[in-house]
């Protein structure tokens, strides 16, 4: 709880970025840590609320959040740090990179600004680290039973470490050079370095969870193969088909998935690839197609490389501009415009801007056709858009990147091989168990839930592992 009256004496206070100006020239981390003693403070602002909706609506994972403000606001770090790993495997993760959907849900949120529990999640966590609390927790006793999963990003990962502390032999295999999925190769390091994910990973190791990585499971091990070497077959390969535009023009050159462009750069970053190996937008006018997250991520990454200038596009309309503390959709995640830090770092966005053609007189595309739309709901309440006449425009660009989100699972050898069945969505469909449709094969994360959060994907990773255990009793 912290102090009865915490909430009434102390102002939220968070830690900001670095200046814009100096984060521009690298790509580290741009994110400051609060002074321990405003995160007593900050913590005390928890006011006992009785029903406490960031727990239980706001934090996918249920995430103690209560009990932890209430230790760091006595400086009772052991004892908060200790709440945390209960439910989240990689607090370091969300601590950092989460949009903290529990503020939003924080009751302080009604009237007032919520409490900073991102940023305290994230002094735990490191705290925890710095103090050598965060040790492997290998199992006393081996099951004897033997467990594949498949794909190595957060959902994997927390599946692997439930599962390995549980007594059996866990095996992740990932395609890629690299263990963890987007947080490796879609995020940029400004927001994560790397170093955070080999912290971890290295104590998974030390537990006993094996990796193989660049072994493309369908394909270079046979799904087959797989299933009969292993007891229990987990698939975690993430929401991977990227959304296309189906306008003409779009297979011009210079035009990118916004994940290709992304991945590119974190292996530059890493050392994985040379500057002249990967998609670059120094000097080139840059359009981002997409106004979410991934665009952002596109945008920031886009001005380190030293782009000319970068538009961010977006076909539905401006949120609403809310410049108060609180939520006016308290206690749901709200429809309000948010700015990020790179877009704070330079960019031009438009809203409710359909894209109709791109056009070049060469391989490459230089010119991109749009028009504004109109958004209405029919009777049903359905939105849907018509164009506005006269409003059509164009512009000139080197480069376009589409972060038009992804439409599902990869259909891939894999799924094909293993008869696993599809949801209405293109998911991998599973039951309450999060089993799919063959025994013994279960599926979690975004291959499950569609392109999501990495918080969903933990705890789907962790709900999995339960039932995983359950069902090889
Ligand atoms: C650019 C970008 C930025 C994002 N930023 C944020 C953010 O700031 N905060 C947030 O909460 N969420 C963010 N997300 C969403 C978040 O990263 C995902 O929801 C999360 O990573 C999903 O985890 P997952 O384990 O289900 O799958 P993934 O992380 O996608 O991992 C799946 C892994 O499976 C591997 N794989 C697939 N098929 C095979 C196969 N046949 N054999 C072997 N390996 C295979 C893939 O190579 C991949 O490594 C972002 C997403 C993107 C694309
Ligand atoms: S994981 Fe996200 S929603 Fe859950 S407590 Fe942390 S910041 Fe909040």
């Amino acid at each position: 709880m912290g102090e009865v009256y915490g909430f009434l004496q102390y102002k939220r206070e968070t830690a900001g970025y670095r200046q814009i100006q100096e984060r521009l020239e690298d790509y580290k981390e741009i994110i400051y840590f609060l002074e321990e003693n405003k995160l007593f403070t900050q913590g005390a602002r928890c006011m006992e609320c009785g029903i406490p909706y960031c727990h239980s609506i706001g934090c996918p994972s249920g995430n103690l959040i209560p009990e932890w403000n209430d230790y760091v606001s006595k400086g009772q770090w052991r004892e908060a740090y200790e709440r945390l790993e209960i439910t989240n495997n990689f607090p370091e993760i969300t601590g950092r990179i989460c949009p903290a959907l529990c503020e939003a849900s924080c009751s302080l949120s009604i009237n007032d600004a919520p409490v900073t529990i991102k940023q305290i999640e994230l002094a735990i966590i490191e705290k925890a680290f710095a103090e050598d609390w965060v040790k492997a927790v290998p199992p006393q006793k081996e099951s004897g039973k033997s467990i594949a999963i498949v794909g190595s990003g957060p959902a994997g990962l927390a599946a692997a470490q439930q599962l390995r502390r549980s007594g059996h032999t866990v095996t992740v295999f990932e395609r890629n050079n690299e263990i963890g999925g987007i947080l490796r190769y879609g995020i940029p390091d400004f927001k994560l370095d790397k170093g955070i994910i080999d912290r971890r990973l290295k104590i998974l190791k030390e537990e006993g969870v094996r990796f193989e990585t660049n072994a493309l499971i369908g394909e270079d091990i046979s799904a087959d193969f797989l299933k009969r070497k292993h007891d229990i077959v987990l698939l975690t390969t993430g929401a991977h088909t990227p959304r296309s535009l189906p306008i003409s023009g779009i297979d011009l050159d210079e035009i990118y998935y916004a994940l290709d462009y992304l991945t590119d750069s974190n292996q530059f970053i890493s050392g994985e690839k040379e500057a002249h190996q990967i998609i670059s937008a120094k000097d080139k006018v840059v359009l981002v197609i997409g106004g979410g997250d991934t665009g952002s991520d596109c945008v920031g990454t886009a001005n380190r490389q030293g782009a000319k200038k970068i538009y961010q596009f977006e076909i539905m309309p401006k949120p609403i501009e809310w410049n108060e503390p609180w939520n006016p959709q308290w206690p749901d995640w709200p429809q309000i415009l948010r700015t990020s830090s790179s877009h704070e770092e330079g960019c031009e966005r438009r809203w409710s801007v359909l894209t109709k053609k791109f056009m070049s007189r060469s391989v490459q595309v230089e010119e991109g056709h749009f028009c504004e739309v109109n958004w209405k709901k029919d009777s049903k309440g359905k939105m849907f858009m018509e164009e506005i006449p006269g409003t059509e425009f164009s512009l000139k660009v080197d480069m376009v990147l589409l972060a038009t989100g992804f439409v599902h699972v990869e259909h891939s050898r894999l799924l094909e091989d293993l008869e696993i069945a599809i949801d209405q969505k293109g998911n991998i469909a599973v039951d309450e168990t999060f089993m799919t449709n063959i025994p013994g094969v279960f599926a979690a994360g975004d291959s499950v839930k569609g392109a999501s959060l990495v918080i969903h994907a933990i705890h789907q990773g962790r709900e999995a592992a339960n039932y995983i255990n359950q069902y090889i009793q």
